[in-house]
């Protein structure tokens, strides 16, 4: 008997951790333009898209002591999406997930190479596995250019622009498409995946307009969708108001945030 209970004692110090992982709230935090955050149940910190220092961004001072990453994932090598990935790295240790080419040049820019070896770095159509197995995360195709700018004025090629989906053991499924235009990827993502939540650009004349935004929206069957890419610049949509609109045509949910808002997910269930 004495032994039945501990080892029902030591399967519940088992148990336990794993359900309260479960049960835990996932956190989405937008950073101002493609920059968002996602904080596991299980304390797992991915950055995308790390320009903290855009000019959204209301943190005082984004790149303070205080940043933290477990992550950080590109999408492609422009340098509003790579940002501040170098000197994050540097300060947090944080390993680098993106394609081959573009943790290449990264590294020859000086983010530290043990944190982006061929274990984070992937392509197209792969799957990783991070946090102790508490992340999934796949990189699927974006239509956009891709090339990072050089010292010199000039660009290298930079392999090809992709997004990401991120699941979470016991959260939300989460889409970063990064930079690009209205294709039929979206609906085969949709299919693989089956994302809760996607982060979609909406700010037009470098991707998808608001329109088209609003049909990826529906072809991805996401729960919430959250636009980004707007308003940074003078040639972006100053507001998402038209994205808006066309998601309430097509039956979708746009979620608005303000650069510095979050989201918290419990399980897939969106709890504000
Ligand atoms: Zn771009």
């Amino acid at each position: 008997m004495k032994t039945l209970t501990v080892i029902a004692l030591s399967l519940l110090v088992f148990i336990l951790p794993a359900a309260a992982r479960s049960a835990g709230v996932t956190t989405v935090t937008w950073h101002g333009h493609a920059a968002f955050s996602v904080k596991t149940p299980g304390g797992a910190l991915l950055l995308i898209d790390p320009w903290l220092t855009n000019p959204k961004n209301p943190a005082a001072e984004p790149l303070a002591a205080a940043v933290g990453a477990d992550y950080i994932l590109i999408t492609h090598g422009h340098q509003d999406h790579v940002g501040d990935a170098i000197a994050i790295g540097k300060k947090t240790g944080a390993r680098l997930i993106a394609q081959y080419e573009v943790g290449t040049l990264l590294k020859a820019k000086g983010f530290p190479a043990r944190q982006a070896g061929m274990d984070t770095l992937m392509n197209i159509g792969g799957e990783i596995i991070l946090a102790d197995g508490e992340v999934r995360v796949a990189m699927v195709p974006a239509l956009h250019s891709g090339g990072m700018s050089d010292a010199g004025g000039g660009f290298s090629y930079a392999g090809t622009p992709c997004g990401y989906v991120i699941t979470v053991t016991g959260g939300p499924t989460v889409y970063h498409a990064g930079d690009t235009g209205y294709s039929a990827e979206m609906a085969a993502i949709g299919r693989l995946y089956r994302p809760d939540l996607a982060l979609l650009p909406v700010g037009g004349h470098f991707n998808m307009t608001a329109r088209a935004a609003a049909m990826a929206a529906k072809d991805l069957g996401a729960k919430w969708t959250v636009p980004m890419h707007f308003a940074t610049f003078p040639l972006l949509a100053a507001t998402p108001d038209e994205f808006v609109r066309e998601t309430k045509k097509r039956g979708t949910t746009a979620v608005v945030l303000r650069p510095g808002q979050s989201l918290k997910l419990m399980g897939a269930k969106l709890v504000r």
